[in-house]
């Protein structure tokens, strides 16, 4: 059977550049690449690609047995090799149980490999780029979850609004490039002395928020306290760029009350680091 089949495959050769398959043309063919290496990407050619076929992978094998068009470009990333089964000889494969589970196995690869592509931009899609922290999409979707949550078991839910104190001249003295530097150690500073419950976020620009589910008013004052203590203390931050000097945050804290938005709760806390940054900077208000 196994000869059979290899004597129903061609052997084509790719060059680098070259487009073997494209959402706009029909398929025709399951490819194995033989040598060489392809790329997979998706919407447009110009994309970035989601990943790499290596030697001994297949593609083509859904377009190849549902006859629509594919759902990606595959390019040669460089010159390959190829051996390419028709679609016409389906009705062959058919015939064999074992090449049938073999076409199963791999259309079964497929199906994970995109629930993974999907787990992973989800997740991505709630990461800040910078600072590795959560981004403001997940505080509207954690807020929700968390808000609902203590409020159904009658437990406090509290906000930290964190901003770095006088970040615009520390740019102007030590550069962007610092500045992302100390984003960076602001956000690993407070993420270390967190409860895996706790969400920290970057809001915008030089902006964290934290919230503190399950913890009254007085301990999550404790906490802030804390976190503004840990960034102060830390007086140097060493970089790839070399060693910077440290910063320090100011610290808004707000307690939701019943039926409380997120924009009501954020816009409490802010009040309160806008207080704290009148009363000169590095402490905590609320
Ligand atoms: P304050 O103590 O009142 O908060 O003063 P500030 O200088 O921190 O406040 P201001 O809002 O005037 O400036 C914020 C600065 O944060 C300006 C902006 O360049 C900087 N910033 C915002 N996002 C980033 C970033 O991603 N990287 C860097 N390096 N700087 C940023
Ligand atoms: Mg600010
Ligand atoms: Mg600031």
């Amino acid at each position: 059977m196994l000869l059979a089949l290899l004597a129903r495959l061609e052997t084509c050769e790719v060059d680098a550049e070259e487009l073997l398959l494209s959402p706009h043309t029909l398929n025709r063919h399951l490819y194995m690449l033989v040598r060489g290496q392809l790329s997979v990407q998706l919407a447009s050619r110009d994309n970035p690609p989601v990943r790499y076929v290596e030697v001994n992978d297949c593609v083509g094998e859904v377009s190849f047995c549902d006859h629509r068009p594919p759902s990606a470009y595959v390019i040669a990333s460089e010159p390959s090799r190829i051996l390419r089964l028709h679609s016409r000889e389906l009705p062959f494969l058919t015939q064999s149980p074992q090449l049938m589970q073999n076409l199963i196995e791999l259309l079964c690869d497929r199906v994970r490999l995109t629930d993974q592509l999907i787990i992973n931009s989800e997740h991505n899609a709630n990461i800040d780029v910078l600072t590795g922290v959560f981004n403001r999409r997940w505080l509207e979707h954690i807020f929700e979850r968390e808000s609902a949550r203590c409020a159904f078991n009658g437990r406090p839910l509290c906000m930290l609004m964190i901003d770095v104190d006088e970040f615009k001249p520390y740019n102007d003295r030590h550069g962007h490039i610092a500045g992302d530097h100390a984003l960076c150690q602001v956000a690993r500073l407070l993420g270390t002395q967190l409860r895996p419950k706790d969400s920290l976020v970057r809001f915008g620009g030089e902006e964290f928020v934290i919230l503190l589910p399950e913890l009254d008013l007085r301990t999550a004052r404790l906490i802030a306290e804390r976190l503004r203590q840990g960034v102060a203390q830390n007086d140097t931050i060493d970089t790839p760029i070399g060693s910077l000097p440290g910063v320090t945050i100011s610290v808004g804290l707000a307690r939701m009350r019943a039926s409380d938005t997120l924009e009501d709760l954020v816009g409490r806390a802010d009040k309160a680091l806008y207080l704290a940054k009148a009363r000169g900077r590095n402490r905590v208000c609320g």
